[in-house]
Order: structure tokens, then C-alpha cells, then sequence
């Protein structure tokens, strides 16, 4: 492969050089690229990603009442992913508009690395809705993130070795996903688009070769096409192919080759943070497996935790001031974890009670108060696991903008929240190592 190997991009010692000093200054270049995550701990891990290469990146709550100067890249962080389909669309067009404002000259849709969605979104519409925006006929799709266990074959998403479909993914509480084929399940989406695949072998063949095939596609009428992704070489090509595209849906994996398109090489400056301080805390509401272990290990470890019953909280005791109050003694002392995190077979029993939806935003306006409680008790080291969960207690925090630092494992960076002094981990669901609440705050 003659394109896309990290190692002849990033060999530029002088462009290193001139990062680290770029990255000194107040004001740096144009926006170079412009970014759309669909859910916040996607966003930070986006922007993670970016931050790896060399890019300065700001994350932002929602679509920026002013403009964002000094960075790279800007992610847009919308909590869209499993909002009903017109609202998904409307702040997806909203974020897109305002970063092509800023400049940015392609816009980056990041969705989940296990893509998740419902038979009606909201990938698909809001991919649509994007190419109509930007005035384009094409866009390249993948959520392939092999560092993180996410390959793409044949059209068919990976999860380790297991097939999506045979995944844990498969009893997600809001987005089960029980099909593996990802140009079958992003069709389902699609009112206007038809759905094509590159395929690996073509990747394996270079940038030339997926460019020729996107032609091909368009050809055929295709706007949209699942591309195949195996390991970094691969996501390498495919993001030189796209370059040219206005739009790209995919997961974080494909910004890993994005920095050195631009000319920029990994260095420490892009992911400088203050220094930490204050008390330490996790609030926790994935039921993920992995998130369900990391959980199990804190609690073995001794780790103090407080889990909050979602049936209690609809039966309408206020389970967020019982855990302010558990938590209000302990602070200062170890990292203390409040989890609403449950097994699959309680998960389900909850949400046959009380409707998948309601159990989803009770639980998550539990844990949005307990976070914001426990900040303002004097928190400033604070880890929220789950997407949803994490938009969530973003919200109630207040918080605007989160500056990115450097990764405490793949996917999953420290960021800084200026706004409230505060280091924050939005940690995606199935992200991080089993003891990832207790290593998170010895790497700040
Ligand atoms: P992930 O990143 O693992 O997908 P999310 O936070 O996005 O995690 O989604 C988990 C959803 O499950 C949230 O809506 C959360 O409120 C809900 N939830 C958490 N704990 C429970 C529980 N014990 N019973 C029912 N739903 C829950």
C-alpha cells in the first residue's frame, strides 16, 4: 500500500515543530475540519481521536453562540442519536451550518462505533438531510474503529469477534441492534438514498481504487456506501479517498487518519490541560457489559458506591438527594461512584414496568442532578459513563465547551470544563479497561 501509512505522514519532524508552536498561540488556523457527533461521549471520542494526530480540538454542548478561535476542528456534540427523527435532523442541519460558517471545508457525521439506531434513525435521515445541505451527492460510511474492537467485512460490523448481532449490543436498552449487515440496516433508513459497499479488497487496492469504486457508485445511483475496515492501513485510505467528499459518516476510527491529511504530526501541546484538583467521583447509568464489569470491579476493589433503584425513583422518592447525601461525607476522601448500571435481565424487568423510554430519562435525570449535586459540592474530577447518561449531566452541569486532553484509554480522553473548573471523562458505554474507574483519575 503505497498511500495512508501514519508512519511516512507523521515522519515530518519540522511539521511536529511548527504544531507545538501553533498550538502556543492564541489564534491558529482556519477550521479544518468540522464535526457533527450525534451523542457526547461519541463527540469527546471523535475529538480524542483528533487530538491524537496533532489536530486542537474544542468540543461544544450543543451548536456555539460564538465563534470557537485557536482550534483545528470543532465537534458539535448534539444528544441526537436516539431523539425523534425531525429533531435529529434540525439540530444536525442547525450544526452543520454553523461550521461551515466557521470555514470548515467537510463535515464530519460521527455516529457510533456499533452504529447504533432504530429502523427509523437516525443515521440514515440525518445523513440525507446533510448531503441535500452541503449540496453533495456522495458520502462515504463507516464506523470501523479496530483499536477499539470495531471492524467493518463484507458490510458486516464486527464487535471483536463477535458479530454485532450476536453482540451485547443486541439488548441495548434504547437501540438493540440485531443486524450485523450495515448496507441492509442503513437502507432501512433511507427514504431517498440507495446504499452501496466498498469493499475491502477494493480498500486493500488504495486511495486510487476507492475513488474509482465511489465513481462507480455514484454511477449507480448510490449516494451512500458502507465502507470495509480492517485495521488503521484501511481506515488510513479511506479517509485520503474522502478528502474530497463534503460529508463522511463514521465512527471516531476514521479521524485517526485525518491530522495527517492536514499536515499535522502528534504532539503533547494539542492535549495540554490545567492541572487537576478537588474531589473525585463516577456517575454511571450504561448498562453496558463492559460498564456493568467496570462497575462489579470498582465495588470488589472497595471502592464506596451508592446504586440508584429506577423503581424507586418512579415510585417517587427523590433517590438523587439520598445519593447527594450518601456521597456529601465521603467526598475528598477516595473516588465515590453513583451507578444506575444493572444487569440486562433487570434492565429488562424495569423498563416491562415502566416503558424503555420513561425508565431511560427518569434514570438519566437521577443521575444529571447527582452530578450536578456533586459538583457543586466541590467535585472537579468527575467520570459519567454512557452516552445518553453523559449528555445528560453535561446538560445539567451548564456546561457549553470541553477543551480535549489526552486519552486515559481508546475512545475515552480527559477533557477540561473552563465554564466550571471542572475535569470531566465522558466514557461511552461499552469503552475503557474493567478497572477504568479506578485508573481514570491516577492518569489525570
Ligand atoms: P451506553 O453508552 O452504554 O449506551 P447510555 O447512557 O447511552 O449508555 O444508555 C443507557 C440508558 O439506560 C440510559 O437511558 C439510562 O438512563 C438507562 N438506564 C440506566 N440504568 C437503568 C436501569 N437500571 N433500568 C433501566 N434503564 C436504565
Amino acid at each position: 500500500m503505497t498511500v495512508g501509512q501514519p508512519g511516512q505522514r507523521g515522519a515530518d519532524p519540522g511539521s511536529a515543530r511548527h504544531r507545538a508552536e501553533d498550538a502556543a498561540s492564541p489564534v491558529g488556523t482556519a477550521l479544518r475540519l468540522g464535526c457533527i457527533a450525534d451523542d457526547f461521549t461519541g463527540a469527546t471520542d471523535l475529538a480524542n481521536n483528533l487530538v491524537r494526530g496533532g489536530m486542537r480540538v474544542v468540543q461544544t454542548i450543543g451548536v456555539p453562540a460564538a465563534p470557537v478561535d485557536g482550534v483545528d476542528a470543532v465537534v458539535v456534540a448534539l444528544k441526537s442519536r436516539t431523539a425523534p427523527v425531525a429533531q435529529a435532523v434540525a439540530e444536525s442541519l442547525a450544526a452543520a451550518r454553523w461550521l461551515r460558517g466557521q470555514g470548515a471545508p467537510q463535515i464530519f457525521f460521527k455516529v457510533c462505533s456499533t452504529f447504533d439506531s432504530t429502523p427509523q434513525g437516525n443515521i440514515g435521515p440525518v445523513a440525507e438531510a446533510l448531503l441535500a445541505e452541503l449540496d453533495a451527492d456522495f458520502a462515504l460510511v463507516t464506523p470501523a474503529f479496530p483499536e477499539a474492537g470495531r471492524t467493518v467485512f463484507k458490510g458486516h460490523l464486527f464487535v471483536g469477534d463477535q458479530l454485532l448481532s450476536d453482540s451485547p449490543m443486541r439488548q441495548h436498552p434504547l437501540t438493540p441492534m440485531t443486524d450485523a449487515n450495515l448496507v441492509r440496516l442503513l437502507q432501512v433508513q433511507c427514504r431517498r438514498s440507495r446504499v452501496g459497499l466498498v469493499e475491502h479488497r477494493t480498500v486493500a487496492r488504495g486511495v486510487g481504487a476507492v475513488r474509482e469504486r465511489i465513481d462507480a457508485l455514484r454511477a449507480e445511483g448510490c449516494r451512500l456506501a458502507i465502507a470495509d475496515a480492517v485495521d488503521d492501513a484501511d481506515l488510513h485510505v479511506l479517509a485520503q479517498a474522502a478528502q474530497p467528499l463534503k460529508l463522511v459518516v463514521a465512527g471516531s476510527g476514521l479521524a485517526i487518519g485525518m491530522p495527517a491529511l492536514h499536515g499535522l504530526a502528534p504532539c503533547v501541546a494539542a492535549s495540554l490541560l490545567p492541572p487537576a484538583e478537588g474531589a473525585r467521583a463516577v456517575v454511571s447509568g450504561s448498562c453496558s457489559a463492559a460498564t456493568n464489569a467496570q462497575v462489579a470491579d470498582f465495588i470488589a476493589a472497595g471502592g464506596p458506591a451508592f446504586a440508584v433503584d429506577a423503581l424507586r425513583v418512579a415510585a417517587g422518592y427523590d433517590v438523587a438527594a439520598e445519593a447527594l447525601a450518601w456521597a456529601a461525607p465521603r467526598l475528598g476522601g477516595e473516588p465515590l461512584l453513583v451507578y444506575a448500571t444493572a444487569a440486562p435481565d433487570t434492565v429488562r424487568a424495569v423498563q416491562a414496568k415502566l416503558g424503555s423510554e420513561r425508565a431511560g430519562a427518569l434514570v438519566e435525570h437521577t443521575l444529571a442532578r447527582v452530578a450536578a449535586g456533586l459538583v457543586d459540592a466541590g467535585v472537579r474530577q468527575l467520570v459519567v459513563a454512557g452516552g445518553e447518561t453523559s449528555g445528560a449531566c453535561v446538560q445539567a452541569l451548564g456546561i457549553t465547551q470541553l477543551r480535549i486532553g489526552a486519552q486515559i484509554d481508546p475512545g475515552v480522553p480527559w477533557c477540561f470544563a473552563a465554564e466550571r473548573g471542572l475535569h470531566l471523562a465522558l466514557k461511552s458505554g461499552n469503552f475503557g479497561g474493567l478497572d477504568f474507574f479506578r485508573r481514570a483519575f491516577a492518569s489525570l
